[in-house]
């Protein structure tokens, strides 16, 4: 009941600010956005709508702040514990942000407090991680000694989407500001406000200024500005792949660096030996999971004919009893971020029925959510036409597609027949299959009995083709967040 209440009511009102150089401060044009909440579609709080001069301001503090700033010349080690000392402040207001985050995305509260506790996790990697990377002496000619440092790019310019915004941005900052990179984030208009009190809790933690700046505003605007800014050395971007486009076209004409993470349209793969009880819960919360807004949802299921009928009445059964509600009602599922998302989730379900795709089942949103929110119900299609437009774009919601496949070839060709490449998941006993499988599918993460959407901060994340390149998450990140130095000595 309790975080139900704050969830519902926190951050009731609240003009947010943003922080750039270690002041909160609204934009310069006194522009602003409204917040509302996908469960009621109500306003309930607001945070500045920058522009191109308030990026500069933020990107000239970075810049600051990384050339001549006490940042510049804190020991690896100072910065990793101020990274920790940030997960400590995130695990102390651990019930705020959940709330906060819930109210801001329609995501169920359970969803937002396991997005808190990822965004700890990231900070306890990253803080532990920053004195830990470290380069390589080479052989080299006579009379010479070569080495190798790792150094950051400088200024990083992140812009961050509304579907785990706190999770996302803890990824970027963790990485970058390990390696001692400054940044300068850029939170998805439809989500801000935990982007804003993370910037809020760094300077608690003791980040000096310039080093942590959240800009807010339109992607359009603040977005395109930081993306073109002159003075930014890397950009990452997470989100769809029109605007990873458009982004890698700004930060080109600049010649600048950038991760993208893009999304994609993910595999399950089923095979007639797989632990099919084990599977089941699994297939269904990798996609209902966020509602289906997760680059890296399971969005197919690829099921062997022997037990197709068998896991195909399996999952309709469940996703009939799946439900959609508000945030503070802890359903399986919430709403979606916003009536625009909605639609485009509605398209694809009108354009597949039209075209005479089975409906397979289709859960309910609540009769208690309230009229005004931004609800889909959960839909199973099966089996799907692998070249329909369902079968190979991404959906962003909680939608469901079944392809039947005879054998491993067939599967294969199925799994990396979309422009995607992200995470597959791959269910079987024979182990020589998961071998085969995991080396044959083409996706940046493989999972096998079992799988991860949005999991292990461990573990690189990143796409093939479509879904982006670059790797985030894990170790890995570092070296992305970092460039290398060779510096040779001639000593005779
Ligand atoms: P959506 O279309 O659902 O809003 P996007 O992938 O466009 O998803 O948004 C992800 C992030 O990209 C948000 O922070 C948004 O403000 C930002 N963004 C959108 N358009 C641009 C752009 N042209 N340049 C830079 N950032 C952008």
């Amino acid at each position: 009941m309790g975080s139900s209440h704050l969830s519902s009511s926190v951050a009731e009102g609240r003009a947010f600010m943003q922080v750039i150089d270690g002041k909160s401060l609204d934009s310069l044009s006194g522009n602003r956005v409204e917040v509302v909440c996908p469960s009621d579609g109500r306003v309930f709080a607001s945070f500045p709508a920058s522009g191109e001069a308030d990026v500069d301001s933020a990107v000239q503090a970075a810049r600051r702040a990384f050339n001549d700033g006490p940042w510049s010349r804190m020991p690896a080690v100072e910065r990793g514990r101020l990274i920790t000392r940030l997960g400590q402040l995130v695990a102390e207001n651990a019930e705020e942000l959940a709330a906060l985050e819930s109210r801001d995305t329609g995501k169920p509260v359970r969803q937002g407090k396991a997005d808190v506790a990822a965004t700890m996790r990231y900070f306890e990697f990253y803080g532990g991680a920053a004195d830990k990377v470290h380069g390589d002496t080479i052989p080299f000619l006579e009379g010479y000694t070569a080495l190798t440092l790792r150094e950051p790019h400088g200024v990083v310019g992140s812009i961050i989407p509304w579907n785990y915004p706190l999770q996302i941005l803890a990824r970027v900052a963790g990485a970058a500001l390990a390696m001692g990179n400054t940044l300068v984030a850029k939170p998805a208009e439809d989500a801000s406000l935990t982007a804003i009190r993370m910037a809020e809790l760094a300077l608690e933690a003791g980040f000096p200024p310039g080093t942590f700046n959240v800009v807010t505003g339109y992607g359009s605007e603040a977005g395109a500005a930081l993306a073109a800014h002159p003075m930014v050395d890397y950009i990452t971007f997470t989100g769809s792949p029109a605007t990873g486009t458009a982004i890698q076209q700004a930060a080109a004409l600049n010649n600048r660096g950038v991760t993208m993470e893009l999304g994609g349209k993910s595999p399950q793969i089923v095979f007639a030996d797989a632990d099919i009880d084990a599977a089941l819960p699994v297939l269904v919360s990798a996609i209902i999971q966020n509602g289906g807004q997760t680059c890296s949802a399971g969005s197919r299921v690829l099921i062997q004919r022997p037990v197709y009928d068998r896991v195909a009445a399996a999952l309709a059964k469940r996703f009939s009893e799946i439900s959609a509600g508000p945030h503070y009602a802890d359903l399986d599922l919430g709403a979606l971020i916003n009536p625009r998302q909605r639609s485009r989730v509605e398209g694809f379900v009108h354009d597949a029925e039209e075209k005479g795709t089975p409906v397979l089942a289709r859960g309910r949103v609540d009769a208690d959510a309230p009229a005004a929110g931004f609800y889909h119900a959960p839909v199973l299609f099966g089996p799907v036409d692998a070249a329909s437009m369902l079968a190979q774009e991404e959906v962003f919601g909680p939608v469901l597609c079944l392809f039947p496949f005879e054998d491993e070839a067939e599967a294969i060709s199925l799994a990396n027949g979309t422009e995607y490449g992200l995470v597959a998941g791959i269910w079987t006993r024979d182990g020589a299959r998961q071998h085969r499988l995991a080396k044959r599918v083409r996706a940046g993460q493989v999972f096998v009995n079992g799988y991860g959407a949005g999991g292990g901060i461990e573990l690189p994340f990143g796409g093939f083709r479509k879904s982006g390149h670059g790797r985030e998450k894990g170790f890995e990140a570092l070296l992305g967040m970092s460039t290398t130095k060779t510096v040779v000595f001639n000593h005779g």
